[in-house]
């Protein structure tokens, strides 16, 4: 896809949200209108979900709204048939897409930068978690993590989170008593998302070299 220069991509994105925004939830689930873009992902409200979606995706849909808001036509790509409402295989296809190009600077996130982000600030919480929680510290954490399993804005993502969590079996609840087994924890909830995007998994063991003390080989220093 041809560089669209920052400026113009800009006022691109801001013209086409407007026009997501206006499209009411039942218009985009009429299913006589063009297939949305691979990878777009709706909201729950039926309009596209910008953080649940790869920014290659979101650009498609950009082009392809623009396209048929010139065109005379009245299919919208905002009205999908085939992708009403999705599921967690939808934004895996798009984070595999090869070309992903990424979000420009100073823009919404879509859904790679926003887990990038967010990885980064759970990792970060394990690594800065006491060695040993008391009672009310395990609390607090096991409460920031129920709020934010419902609370992340990418909701496919959230509803996998959650589910993977919640394994009837126990096995997966937060392992809180210290930063040691709370940071393997979140390690494994990353390999899990690392697994069903098809991505190479992190050896757990490494964890604390990455997010807390940095590289034994001084890179980080
Ligand atoms: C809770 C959650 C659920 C998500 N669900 C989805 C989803 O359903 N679909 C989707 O498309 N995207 C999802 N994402 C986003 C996805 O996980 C990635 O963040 C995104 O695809 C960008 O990936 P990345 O390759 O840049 O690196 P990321 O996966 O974001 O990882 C960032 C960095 O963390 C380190 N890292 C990698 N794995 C681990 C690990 N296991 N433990 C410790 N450190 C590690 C690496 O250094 C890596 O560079 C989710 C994000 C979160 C936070």
């Amino acid at each position: 896809m041809a560089e669209v220069p920052p400026d113009q991509f800009n006022s691109q994105f801001k013209g086409t949200s407007s026009l997501f925004n206006q499209i009411p939830a039942k218009e985009s689930q009429d299913d006589t209108k063009a297939p949305l873009p691979k990878g777009v992902v709706l909201d729950k409200d039926g309009k596209p979900c910008r953080t649940c979606t790869s920014v290659a995706s979101w650009r498609a849909l950009t082009k392809q709204a623009k396209a048929e808001s010139a065109a005379p036509s009245d299919t919208s790509p905002l009205s999908s048939s085939a992708d009403k409402m999705t599921t967690a295989t939808t934004p895996l296809a798009a984070a595999a897409s090869p070309a992903a190009p990424s979000t420009p600077a100073e823009c919404p996130p879509d859904v790679e930068e926003l887990g990038r982000s967010t990885w980064t600030l759970l990792h970060t919480m394990a690594a800065t978690y006491p060695e040993k929680a008391d009672i009310q510290q395990q609390n607090d954490m096991q409460g920031f993590l129920k709020f934010f399993s419902r609370l992340y804005p990418c909701w496919v993502c959230a509803d996998d989170f959650k589910t993977w969590m919640a394994h009837p079996s126990g096995r997966n609840q937060p392992k809180l008593s210290g930063r040691k087994e709370f940071g393997w924890w979140m390690c494994e909830a990353h390999n899990e998302v690392n697994r069903k995007l098809g991505k190479k998994e992190f050896d757990c063991r490494f964890w604390e070299e990455r997010w807390r003390t940095g590289w034994k080989d001084g890179r980080c220093d």
